[in-house]
């Protein structure tokens, strides 16, 4: 049986001086994901390796962290695809460690609520009971579909060189989600977005290193989001919008009481 050599970054801020690197061996079988080999580790050789993981399929964004030096999901790297017999395993970078390969997100969540990543509208009573659908035409949906797929794993901030430099810039997950919902045809929120990140810390930060859409796993191009946000707080008004059309069609929907 063929093994594969993880190597994991051990670090416990609250015992530890510095993080020491430790050598685990671990049985090699096809399709291993890295996430596979730490909880074989885990489960098999040293009980005490911290890591977060839950879903096992990409979707929930729990288990980032820096394999052979790029910031990637555990559960969707293979250890075939990076080729050689040794893996290792680090926090990502950007984020304080609670433990082991377990960094805090905290700081990362509330930037995130800090946008207003929700729809905003002045006509509250039609929030609260939708007098019928609202849709978006398909060149809108086209316009801020990519951005809907980020899961907030974080790797997009943790591969950041504003962030590491300036603890106040949103970050590219962040500001790539003000994007998505100025573009939403059916928010009325924009301008409030855009005030809040023509800042010294802001939007203007970012350098367009691009390593943030480098790393995504999802196919989001944060990078790419930021310069067309930019476009927007340069003007200072979010994009003209007619407002999300109301479609009921005779008899489909009858409107709520
Ligand atoms: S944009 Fe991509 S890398 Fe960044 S948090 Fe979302 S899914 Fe993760």
């Amino acid at each position: 049986m063929t093994e594969v050599k993880l190597v994991v970054q051990r670090f416990d801020p609250f015992i530890d001086a510095k993080p020491r690197m430790m050598e685990y061996a671990v049985p090699k079988r096809e399709g291993m994901t890295v996430l596979d080999a730490l909880l074989y580790a885990r489960d098999y050789l040293d009980h005490s390796i911290g890591l977060r993981f839950s879903c096992r399929q990409a979707s929930c964004g729990s288990c980032g962290m820096k394999i052979n030096g790029r910031p990637r999901l555990a559960c969707y790297t293979q250890v075939a695809e990076l080729g050689g017999d040794k893996v290792v395993t680090q926090p990502m970078d950007n984020f304080a460690i609670i433990k082991d390969l377990v960094t805090d997100l905290g700081s990362f969540f509330e930037k995130h609520r800090e946008i207003m990543p929700y729809i905003i509208r002045a006509d509250t009573k039609e929030v609260e009971k939708p007098s019928a659908e609202y849709v978006m035409k398909p060149e809108e949906l086209e316009e801020v579909l990519q951005f809907t797929y980020c899961i907030k794993c974080g790797l997009c901030t943790s591969s950041c060189p504003t962030v590491a430099t300036d603890s106040k810039f949103p970050g590219p997950q962040a500001l790539a989600q003000a994007y998505r919902y100025t573009m939403d045809p059916r928010d009325e929120g924009g301008v409030k977005r855009l005030e809040l990140l023509d800042d010294a810390h802001g939007v203007w930060r970012c350098h367009f290193a691009g390593s943030c859409s480098f790393v995504c796993p999802k196919g989001v191009d944060p990078a790419l989001g930021i310069q067309l946000l930019k476009r927007h707080v340069m003007s200072g008004k979010a994009p003209h919008r007619e407002g999300a059309k109301v479609w009921a069609p005779v008899g489909a929907m009858a409107p709520q009481k």
